[in-house]
């Protein structure tokens, strides 16, 4: 399996791949205690790449001891500016390292190396965002009546669980680990089981940084055990969430029947994008595939559901077709524009979609049936539009989270932003147009957390970012997300 590509990997990413995987919890490199294991699997060839560890409810009880114990009595006296140099210091091994970062994302999920590169990127931007943080936390004095006195206090939750999905695995872990560490928290990092390896090289990074052993700890394995056992843990404050809609109904439910932790939620969407007829069309030509194809549709803010104004939807509709079919598919390694579906279990839950689409009277007019030939081991699908002119169907109104367009045209702009609202999700949407009154209008109108004027999927770490609606709740990212990871005390003095 490593043999057919070892030419293309770095000495560091082979050394990595060819040792044992262990979990890290308390500074030690440990196995399942019951070592129990589940495979990672390449989605370009269907090859296994390293087996895993599970980690069983007695190992996620391990972790947080050890985060427990290391915040009651370190990490909340620790000084705000040596965390902050911390993660500066993790950042930097970040940047020395992205190369492997890059490649062992593109082994485990299938993403093009170059997208593996933002992705690193913009996990290190989020290290040194948030490493200016701890120094800057503040609370607040207030004007209270009569001869007393109130001030506030943030302060750190405690220890904190970090659940992340396997489409952006390096990314979202740092979107949580960075901003929750910075706050002063512990942390119990659980990856995806499918991309377990970006986290578990991180967990290299953050000892060699000099972390205090149990600050982040990462451990292994699916939703259930491992997953649900962070959940349902008396001593975890706080489960920061991304995922499905679905699993994190249960999480909520979860952490209700036990400690009432504190829950923040990013889940998925059906993200309207829309064109107006006046919109600057060489410069949507240019962008509208990937805003329905990026990460080969597997985005939680994807533009899935196309909607082109009447007086332009042949001619953006051509060019999407053409754009589309102009990209190249194949394993990440080569720097494609596309790779792989996560899984065999993902594509078959996409082409049911697709089957769906075309039982429902959609118009195929791209794809529609798996990459066979030379990439016919791994879970490949080409791009896929659909053109229709009812939102009602499947593919216009559920997530599928692959690279199927659900492409429609519309009149006028009360029309599209009723249609754009008509979704349990709101987690982004867009408008092209030269005339940003109309395009203020729709982003005030359209209830989702994130609009984009003129371009899509823009992030800064400085920016918040999560859903209204059933996409979720709570904000990360920016200042937002020191909210998120604090809690606010009151203390009186009578004077
Ligand atoms: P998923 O919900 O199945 O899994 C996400 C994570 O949750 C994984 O680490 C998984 O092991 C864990 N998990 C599963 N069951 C659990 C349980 N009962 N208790 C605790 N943890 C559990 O989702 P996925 O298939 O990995 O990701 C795809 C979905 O995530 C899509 O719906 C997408 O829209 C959404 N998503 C949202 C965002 C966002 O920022 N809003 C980002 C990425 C993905």
């Amino acid at each position: 399996m490593l043999s057919e590509i070892t030419t293309k990997l770095q000495e560091k990413t082979l050394r990595f791949l060819e040792s044992p995987q262990k979990m890290l919890v308390n500074g030690e490199w440990v196995a399942a205690k019951d070592a129990q294991t589940c495979p990672t699997v390449n989605p370009a060839n269907g090859t296994v790449i390293a087996e895993i560890p599970i980690a069983s409810a007695e190992d996620v009880d391990q972790a947080v001891k050890a985060a427990r114990t290391v915040f009651e009595q370190e990490w909340k006296y620790t000084a705000p500016a040596e965390k902050a140099q911390l993660m500066w210091t993790l950042a930097d091994l970040m940047e020395r390292d992205k190369q492997v970062l890059m490649e062992l994302e593109c082994l485990d999920n299938g993403k093009p190396l170059e997208k593996a590169a933002y992705d690193v990127d913009s996990a290190i931007a989020h290290f040194r965002y948030y490493a200016g943080w701890p120094t800057k936390i503040e609370g607040n004095t207030l004007p209270v009546a009569g001869n007393r006195m109130a001030f506030t206090r943030r302060e750190a939750l405690g220890v904190v669980g970090l659940i992340v999905p396997w489409n952006f695995p390096i990314m979202m872990a740092a979107w949580k680990l960075a901003p929750a560490l910075a706050c002063g928290n512990t942390c119990i990092l659980k990856p995806a089981e499918q991309t377990p390896l970006t986290a578990l090289y991180l967990g290299k990074l953050v000892t060699e940084a000099g972390f205090p052993a149990g600050v982040v700890n990462v451990v292994t394995g699916p939703g259930l055990p491992t997953g649900e056992a962070i959940c349902a843990h008396m001593d975890v404050d706080k489960v920061s969430f991304t995922g499905s809609t679905a699993v994190g109904r249960r999480i909520m439910e979860t952490a209700a029947k036990s400690n009432l932790k504190k829950v923040s939620l990013e889940l998925g969407g059906k993200s309207p994008n829309v064109i107006m007829k006046d919109a600057d069309l060489e410069q949507v030509l240019e962008s509208v595939h990937w805003c329905s194809f990026y990460n080969s549709g597997q985005e939680c803010t994807l533009g899935s559901r196309l909607y082109i104004q009447k007086e332009i939807y042949d001619q953006v509709l051509e060019g999407l077709i053409q754009k589309a079919s102009q990209l190249t598919i194949g394993n990440g390694l080569e720097n494609p524009d596309l790779g792989p579906m996560i899984s065999e279990q993902q594509l078959h839950r996409v082409s049911e979609y697709i089957v769906k689409g075309k039982e429902e009277g959609a118009e195929l007019l791209l794809g529609g049936a798996r990459v066979e030939g030379a990439l016919a081991d791994g879970y490949f699908l080409p791009p896929t539009i659909f053109a229709h002119q009812n939102d009602e169907l499947s593919i216009a109104k559920e997530e599928i989270f692959g690279p199927v367009a659900a492409v429609s045209s519309f009149d006028n702009l009360e029309e599209i932003i009723h249609r754009a609202n008509n979704t349990p999700y709101g987690l982004a949407a867009a408008i092209w147009s030269r005339d940003l009154k109309q395009a203020y209008h729709f982003a005030n109108e359209v209830k989702a957390g994130t609009i984009w004027i003129n371009g899509y999927d823009m992030f800064d770490a400085a920016v918040p970012f999560g859903g209204f609606k059933e996409s979720g709740m709570g904000k990360e990212m920016g200042k937002s997300a020191i909210d998120l990871y604090t809690q606010e005390k009151a203390i009186w003095t009578a004077l």
